[in-house]
């Protein structure tokens, strides 16, 4: 197998995990984050945090994010999956009528991706503030879990349903549009350490002059660096590592491996596999 193959081969697996995890798990995202919610109204009355399956799955999800990088985000949110799919759809119609969709510049599209800290903040802020009822048929996330089921948000959900469209042509604009600007469990794994041996290092004084196919191809617009304590935007897709014409983007800094191995994505998969059906069954 050449290397083009072993890339498409790898593409392709991803591709099929996302679907799977799509199919099967797609609630892993709003369970997550229902964990943070959780939390912070039942300090806000003064109640006992206990263990519940929202908890649970927040914990297994920062948790693996902590050992394995945002493997996650990269391959299993539903989410992530559905922002994926709606840019691929957007790139097809754009080859197809020879038109490209405007966006800002990668610099700009750094700094737009704190909004999502502001999110996350006005959301806690919410919570805290016991306001949740106030907004409620504003999330676009309880919009897209009903489409998803079935049903169709009704009026009281007009705030959700915009906000739900908006985000969708963001992500026909932009790759990883939500991801990067707006994921409130984005931003929280993005500030979560990673481990070294997970995280992603590139020896930029081993790179072909002026290259910079990896960055390019990055979905989040993100720089990787050498010893870098977490992986911060990185959502371990390993599109730069298929992308490197001289395989200079490491796993760790031993050298050893890549990251993009069919066996390392694997074995990641069926680990989160058992930590998420643990976590249920808790
Ligand atoms: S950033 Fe948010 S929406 Fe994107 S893949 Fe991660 S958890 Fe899902
Ligand atoms: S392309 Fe590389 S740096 Fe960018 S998100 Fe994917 S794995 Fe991380
Ligand atoms: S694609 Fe490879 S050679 Fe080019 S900048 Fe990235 S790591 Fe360096």
């Amino acid at each position: 197998m050449n290397l083009r193959q072993k890339r498409d081969l790898r593409r392709l697996t991803r591709q099929i995990i996302q679907i799977i995890f799509f199919l099967w798990m797609p609630a892993l995202y709003t369970s997550a984050f229902s964990g943070v919610r959780y939390v912070i109204e039942q300090i806000r009355a003064g109640k006992p945090i206990e263990q519940n399956a929202f908890l649970v799955m927040l914990i297994a999800l920062c948790g693996f994010t902590i050992l394995f990088g945002r493997f996650f985000c990269g391959y299993a949110c539903a989410f992530g999956t559905l922002g994926d799919g709606m840019y691929a759809l957007s790139q097809w119609i754009q080859k197809k009528v020879k038109k490209k969709l405007p966006w800002v510049s990668e610099e700009t599209g750094r700094k737009l991706q704190k909004m999502k800290y502001i999110v996350l903040l006005v959301l806690m802020l919410i919570y805290v503030l016991g306001f949740t009822k106030k907004f409620h048929g504003t999330s676009p996330w309880e919009v897209f879990s009903m489409l998803y089921t079935g049903k169709i948000p009704d009026a009281a959900y007009l705030a959700g349903w915009i906000i739900f469209v908006l985000i969708l042509v963001g992500m026909c604009f932009k790759e990883r549009f939500f991801c990067q600007y707006l994921c409130p469990m984005g931003a929280i794994f993005a500030w979560l350490p990673t481990l070294p041996f997970s995280v992603l290092d590139r020896d930029r004084s081993n790179c072909i002059p002026k290259c910079r196919a990896c960055e390019i191809k990055c979905p989040v617009d993100y720089q990787i660096k050498r010893d870098q304590k977490n992986g911060g935007e990185c959502i371990h897709c390993m599109q730069c590592v298929d992308v490197c014409p001289k395989q200079n983007i490491h796993l760790g800094s031993g050298k050893k491996l890549k990251g993009n191995e069919i066996f390392i994505i694997l074995l990641k998969l069926v680990l989160f596999i058992g930590v998420c059906i643990f976590a249920q069954s808790l």
